[in-house]
C-alpha cells in the first residue's frame, strides 16, 4: 500500500478495457447498462464543439487518471475538465498531500488540490484518456461521432503558467501528434486494430489530436484580482485557449455564506472571515469578468466564469488531517448558486456560467435549466453508485439541450436561489446520521453486508429479505421473516428507534428506506392471520423457565423460549403486559391495538402469563421451582434529582407520564410547566404537558444544544411542532416551589465520543414554572439482585456472561434492568440472547433461521447509481439495495478504479474484491462507504506490481514474480515467497489469485 499511482501504459489500459468489455460487458466497472447514448441527437455547443450531454467531472479525483476518464464517459459524461496541473506535481506535491484526502461521508470534503502526476504524466493520461474514449465508445458502440470535450485546468500564477513545463503542457493538449504517448498509442492502436470490433485504420487515423481548446484558469485563495485577470488574458492572447475563469464561493462575502450554512443546518461548519478578506472581492470580479469578457470577444473566443471552486473551512471534528479542508457537495450548493444568481444578475443573464457546486440528480434540471453549462460533478460520484450516477444525470438533462444558447435565465436562477432553504434534501438534518460504518470487522472474503441489519439492527432483523416481500405485496411472506427475528413487531413497528435507518446505504443516494414503516405495513397486514394460525408447539424438553416482568424484553424472552419447545411462565405484577410501552409511553405514541396484538401472538404460541403477582423478590424460591429464571423487571426508579437543591419539588418523568395516561393528558400541573433533560422520555413528557388542559407554556431546559440533545431528531422535531419549548444552554440547580434556578453553560472541548462537554459561567437565572418534570434518567432498582445474590459491578449492574447469565447460574437478566433505561428493541436482543444460550445448554437447535428471498441480480444492479425520492407506503421497500447479495460499494466509489469485483467459484458472495495496489492513491474514499470497520484499501486482498510497493505495504495479497513463483502476504500476516499449490497457501486465498490470474492474463501477469 502505497500513496503512488502508477499510471497504466496504454497497451494495458487498452487491453485491460477491451478483455472486460468482451468477457463481462463492463468497462472499468460500468456495467453494460450504465452505458450511456444520446439517442435523440440533441447537443449543446462549447467552444466550437459539440457535446452529446452537458455533464462531466469536475477537475478533480475523477479526472486524473486514462481509465477515471474512460470509466466517466461510459456512464455518460461528455465534458471532461480535467484535474488541475500546476508547476508543483509529483512527489513535490504528493509529500503536502495528507492521507486520507478525501471523506464525501456527507457534504464532501477534500485536502487535495492538483494532479499528483507529474504534469507530462498527467498530458500523457489525458492524452490516452482521449484516444482510448474514441476508439473503446467505438467497439462498445458508443461512439457515433465525437460528442465530447476535454478541458484544461490550470494553476495558479503567471509564472507558474508561463514556465515551460505548463507551456508544454497547454501546446501538448492543442496538439498531441507530437508526444510520445500520442506516437505510442497510435502505433499499438494499428498493431491491434483487428482485434478491435467496430474499428479499422481509417478510424484511428481520424482521431483528432488537438486534445483540447479550452482551459478553466484555477486560482489559489488570496490570488490578487489583477493577477487573475493577467492569466486570463495571457490564455486568450497568448494560447488562444477558450477561457473560464474559475471563483470562488468567497465572492458571497462572510456574512451570507454564514447565514445560508446556518440556516440550512450547517452551522457547525467552521470558518471565519480572512478568505473573504483576501480573496477576490465581487466588485472587483465583475469589473475584471466585464473587460475578459470583451477582451476574448475581439479574439473570437468564448470566456465565461466557472461557479465555484470548493470552499476553504477548519477542520474541527477529524473529518481528514491537517488544519484546513475544501468543502464541496451539497452544504455548497447553497453558497455556488447564490454567486451563480448574483452574476446572472448583474450581468443581465448574458455571461456564460460552467457550474460546479453539489449538483446532483434532484438538482440538476433546475440548474440547467437556468441556462448554466456545463455542469461538472464531484461529490454525488464519489458516493456509492460512483461513475454510474453520471447516467441518470445525462439522461435528465438530455431532453433539455438545446444546440443554441440564449443566455442565462436571471429570474429562474434567482428563484432556484431563493428555493434553497426549504429543499430538504439539502438540508442537513435531512441526513439522519453522520457515519453508516458498522463496528464489524471486514473479512478478506465474502464481505458483502447489509449494514441495516448486521451491525443496525439489535436484532439481525432479516431487513433485506422482509422489504423484499413487501415491495412485491407479499405481506405474509414479509411477516413471518420479521417474526423469526422479533417477537413484538407491532410495537417495534410503531416505536423502535430504528438505528437501521440509521445505517441505511440509501442515505448515501436519497434517504433511508422506511423500514419500520415497512415492518408495520406487514404487521397491519399479515399479524392476525399469522397469529390466529399459530398453536402451541409441543415441549422438546421437561426443563421449564420463569420470566419475572412481561414488558418487552420479558414478553420476547418467553416467546422464544416457547416456540424453541421450552415450557415458560411469566410473572407480572401489573394487570397488563408490556410495562413501560403499555403503562408510560404516551397513547398518541402507540395505540393500545398495536400492544394487544403482539401480546396475543405471545399468548397463542402458548406462553402462561400470570398477572397481578406479588412482586417478586424471592429468586431462590424461583430457582427451585424453575431450571431458569430471566429477570426483566425494567428501570422504574425515579431519577437522581438534576439539581443539588429542592429535588422534591420536581415530578419524576415515569409518574407524570404514567399519571397523564391513566387520564388521557387530562392532568392539572398548572400553566407553565418546565421538561429537563433531552431525552425521549423528556420529549414525551413535554408532548403530554402540552396536551393538558390549562397548560399555556412547555418549555425544555437542556444543559448542552440541541445538536446534541440524544433524543431523536424526528421526537424533538415533533415537540417543537407541537409548541413546546427549547431553552439551551441551561443547568438547572436549585428547584423551589414555582422556580426553578439554572446556571448558565458554555460548549467546551469534545470528549473522546465526540459530544461537546458544557462548563458553567457562574450566571444564574431564575424562572418561573408551576411544575417542572425531571426527565434526566430513570435508574434500576438493583434490590432484586442483591436478593438473589447476584455479582454487580463497580457501577452496580449484575455481571453477565456474553449469553446475559448472571453469576448464579441459570439466571439470567435482560432488558432495561440490565445496564439502566435502554430501547424495545435492545430489550428483544437481550431475550435472543439468553435464550439462546439456554436452547444451547440444554442442546436445543434454536430457530432464528436465514430466510433467502431470491432476487433478480440484474434488477439490483440496475438500481444501483440510481437516486429515487422516497414513496409512499409499501412502494417504499422498492428501493431497497439488497446489499448483503450486492455491494461492491468500495469498487463504485473508487475514483481510480483500485477496486476489482472477480468472480469465484465457491464462496458465499457471487463476487470477491480485490484491491490494486498500483492504481490506488490512498484517498480513503473506499473506507468512509464499506460499511464494515476496516477500510477496502487496507484490508482486501491485494494485487501488488512491485516488490517495492509490496514491501511498503502491509496489505495481505500477492506479488507474481516469475511462472509460479510468488510473494505472499497472508491473512494472518505471515509472508512467503512459494508456489501457488503450496500447501501453506490456504484455499480460499488460492482460488482468489487463480481467478485475479484468470481475468488479467495478459494484461497484469
Ligand atoms: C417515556 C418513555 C418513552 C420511551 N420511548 C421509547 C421508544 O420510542 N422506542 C424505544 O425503543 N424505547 C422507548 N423507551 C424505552 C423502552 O420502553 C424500554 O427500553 C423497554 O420498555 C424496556 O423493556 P423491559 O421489558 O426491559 O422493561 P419494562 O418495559 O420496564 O417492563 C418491566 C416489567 O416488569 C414488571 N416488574 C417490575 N418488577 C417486577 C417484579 N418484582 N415482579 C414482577 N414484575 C415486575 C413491570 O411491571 C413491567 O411490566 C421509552 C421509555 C420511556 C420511559
Ligand atoms: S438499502 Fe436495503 S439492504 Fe441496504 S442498508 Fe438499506 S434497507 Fe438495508
Ligand atoms: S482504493 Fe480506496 S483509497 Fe484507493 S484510490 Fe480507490 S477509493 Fe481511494
Ligand atoms: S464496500 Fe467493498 S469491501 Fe466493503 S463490504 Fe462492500 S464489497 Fe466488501
Amino acid at each position: 500500500m502505497s500513496e503512488i499511482m502508477r499510471p497504466m501504459p496504454f497497451a494495458r489500459l487498452m487491453n485491460w478495457a477491451l478483455g472486460e468489455y468482451s468477457r463481462h460487458g463492463s468497462v472499468f466497472g460500468v456495467r453494460k447498462e450504465k452505458f450511456y447514448v444520446n439517442e435523440s441527437g440533441k447537443r449543446i455547443s462549447i467552444f466550437g464543439q459539440e457535446l452529446g450531454s452537458p455533464i462531466g467531472p469536475a477537475a478533480g479525483p475523477n479526472s486524473q487518471l486514462a481509465q477515471n476518464i474512460v470509466a466517466a464517459y461510459f456512464a455518460g459524461s461528455r465534458f471532461m475538465e480535467l484535474k488541475t496541473v500546476q508547476k508543483m506535481d509529483g512527489e513535490e506535491l504528493r509529500k503536502c498531500v495528507p492521507r486520507p484526502c478525501i471523506n464525501a461521508e456527507d457534504e464532501g470534503y477534500n485536502v487535495e488540490w492538483s494532479t499528483e502526476l507529474t504534469v507530462p504524466e498527467a498530458l500523457a493520461e489525458y492524452v490516452k484518456a482521449w484516444v482510448a474514449i474514441h476508439v473503446l465508445g467505438k467497439a462498445a458502440g458508443i461512439f457515433r461521432e465525437r460528442d465530447f470535450v476535454f478541458n484544461m485546468s490550470v494553476g495558479y500564477d503567471i509564472d507558474g503558467l508561463k514556465s515551460p513545463k505548463i507551456d508544454g503542457y497547454i501546446e501538448g493538449m492543442k496538439n498531441a501528434s507530437t508526444t510520445d504517448v500520442w506516437r505510442e498509442a497510435l502505433a499499438w492502436l494499428k498493431e491491434n486494430v483487428k482485434s478491435i470490433p467496430n474499428v479499422d485504420a481509417a478510424f484511428i487515423d481520424a482521431i483528432a489530436p488537438q486534445v483540447s481548446n479550452s482551459v478553466t484558469l484555477s486560482t489559489l485563495h488570496g490570488c490578487p484580482p489583477d493577477q487573475i485577470e493577467l492569466m486570463a488574458k495571457y490564455l486568450l492572447e497568448e494560447k488562444k485557449v477558450h477561457t473560464f475563469v474559475k471563483c470562488n464561493p468567497t465572492l458571497l462575502g462572510y456574512e451570507k455564506a454564514r447565514a445560508l450554512l446556518d440556516g440550512m443546518g450547517y452551522g457547525y461548519i467552521n470558518f471565519d472571515d480572512h478568505h473573504f478578506k483576501d480573496d477576490l472581492q465581487y466588485a472587483d470580479a465583475v469589473g475584471m469578468l466585464g473587460r475578459l469578457m470583451e477582451y476574448a470577444a475581439a479574439r473570437k473566443l468564448s470566456f465565461g466564469v466557472k461557479i465555484t471552486n470548493t470552499f476553504p473551512v477548519k477542520i474541527t471534528r477529524g473529518e481528514l488531517p491537517g488544519e484546513e479542508m475544501y468543502m464541496s457537495g451539497r452544504a455548497l450548493f447553497p453558497l455556488s448558486i447564490n454567486v451563480a444568481a448574483k452574476l446572472g444578475k448583474d450581468f443581465d443573464g448574458k455571461l456564460p456560467i460552467s457550474y460546479s457546486g453539489g449538483a446532483d440528480a434532484f438538482n440538476i434540471a433546475d440548474i440547467f435549466k437556468t441556462g448554466i453549462q456545463p455542469i461538472t460533478v464531484a461529490t454525488t460520484i464519489l458516493k456509492p453508485g460512483g461513475y454510474g450516477r453520471c447516467r441518470q444525470l445525462a439522461s435528465i438533462l438530455e431532453p433539455l439541450m438545446r444546440t443554441e444558447w440564449k443566455g442565462i435565465d436571471k429570474r429562474a436562477l434567482s428563484a432556484l436561489a431563493d428555493s434553497l432553504q426549504t429543499r430538504k434534501n439539502y438540508r442537513k438534518e435531512h441526513r439522519p446520521a453522520a457515519s453508516r460504518k458498522t463496528a464489524e470487522p471486514l473479512p478478506l472474503f465474502d464481505c458483502y453486508q447489509a449494514p441495516c441489519k448486521t451491525g443496525g439492527c439489535p436484532i439481525e432483523q432479516q431487513i433485506p429479505e422482509y422489504l423484499s416481500q413487501v415491495a412485491r405485496g407479499d405481506h405474509a411472506a414479509a411477516f413471518r421473516i420479521i417474526a423469526v427475528d422479533n417477537a413484538v413487531p407491532s410495537v417495534t413497528g410503531t416505536l423502535c428507534n430504528h438505528a437501521c435507518q440509521g445505517k441505511c446505504t440509501r442515505m448515501d443516494y436519497d434517504s433511508p428506506l422506511h423500514i419500520r414503516n415497512s415492518k408495520l405495513i406487514a404487521a397491519d397486514a399479515a399479524q392476525k392471520a399469522f397469529t390466529k394460525a399459530l398453536t402451541p408447539p409441543p415441549a422438546r424438553t421437561q426443563k421449564k423457565a420463569v420470566v419475572v416482568g412481561a414488558g418487552p424484553a420479558g414478553v420476547s424472552a418467553a416467546l422464544f423460549l416457547k416456540r424453541n419447545g421450552v415450557s415458560v411462565t411469566v410473572l407480572e405484577k401489573r394487570e397488563r403486559p408490556f410495562g413501560i410501552v403499555e403503562y408510560v409511553i404516551p397513547e398518541f405514541r402507540i395505540a393500545s391495538g398495536a400492544i394487544r396484538r403482539d401480546f396475543e401472538m405471545a399468548v397463542k404460541m402458548g406462553v402462561d402469563f400470570r398477572f397481578g403477582v406479588p412482586a417478586v423478590s424471592d429468586i431462590a424460591a424461583l430457582r427451585k421451582e424453575y431450571d431458569f429464571v430471566l429477570l426483566a423487571v425494567g428501570a422504574w426508579k425515579e431519577s437522581a434529582p438534576a439539581v443539588n437543591e429542592g429535588g422534591e419539588h420536581m415530578v419524576d418523568a415515569l409518574d407524570f407520564l404514567e399519571r397523564s395516561k391513566r387520564a388521557h393528558c387530562r392532568v392539572d400541573i398548572g400553566r407553565k410547566v418546565a421538561v429537563i433533560g433531552g431525552g425521549d422520555v423528556a420529549m414525551d413528557c413535554a408532548r403530554a404537558a402540552v396536551r393538558a388542559p390549562g397548560v399555556e407554556e412547555v418549555t425544555i431546559v437542556y444543559r448542552r444544544t440541541r445538536e446534541f440533545m440524544p433524543a431523536e431528531a424526528e421526537e424533538i422535531r415533533l415537540a417543537l411542532e407541537e409548541g413546546v419549548a427549547l431553552v439551551e444552554l441551561l443547568a438547572p440547580v436549585k428547584c423551589a416551589p414555582g422556580m426553578l434556578r439554572c446556571e448558565r453553560m458554555k460548549l467546551s472541548d469534545r470528549d473522546a465520543s465526540g459530544r461537546r462537554g458544557v462548563v458553567g459561567l457562574g450566571e444564574f437565572v431564575e424562572l418561573p414554572f408551576d411544575t417542572v418534570i425531571c426527565a434526566t434518567g430513570a435508574r434500576v432498582d438493583g434490590a432484586v439482585f442483591d436478593a438473589a445474590g447476584l455479582k454487580r459491578d463497580k457501577r452496580g449492574r449484575p455481571e453477565l456472561t456474553g449469553g446475559n447469565e448472571a453469576s448464579v447460574g441459570g439466571v439470567y437478566v435482560i432488558g432495561d434492568c440490565k445496564a439502566g433505561p435502554s430501547t424495545i428493541v435492545a430489550a428483544v436482543a437481550d431475550a435472543k440472547r439468553a435464550v439462546k444460550d439456554i436452547l444451547h445448554k440444554l442442546s436445543l437447535a434454536d430457530d432464528f433461521v436465514k430466510m433467502d428471498v431470491p432476487q433478480d441480480r440484474e434488477a439490483l444492479h440496475a438500481k444501483r447509481g440510481v437516486l429515487r425520492a422516497e414513496l409512499a407506503g409499501a412502494l417504499d421497500a422498492e428501493r431497497c439495495l439488497v446489499c448483503d447479495q450486492l455491494c461492491e460499494m468500495c469498487c463504485d466509489v473508487c475514483p481510480n478504479r483500485a477496486n476489482v469485483r472477480i468472480a469465484v467459484d465457491g464462496f458465499r458472495d457471487k463476487g470477491q474484491v480485490v484491491h490494486m495496489d498500483a492504481l490506488c492513491n490512498e484517498c480513503g474514499n473506499c473506507g468512509i462507504f464499506c460499511p464494515h470497520k476496516g477500510n477496502p484499501y487496507q484490508d482486501k486482498l491485494t494485487v501488488f506490481d512491485s516488490e517495492e510497493d509490496f514491501r511498503d505495504s502491509k496489505n495481505r495479497g500477492f506479488l507474481k514474480k516469475g511462472a509460479d513463483a510468488y510473494l505472499f502476504r497472508l491473512e494472518d500476516g505471515s509472508e512467503i515467497a512459494c508456489g501457488l499449490g503450496d500447501a501453506r497457501v490456504p484455499a480460499q486465498f488460492a482460488a482468489v489469485v487463480r481467478a485475479v490470474e484468470k481475468e488479467f492474463a495478459g494484461i497484469l501477469f
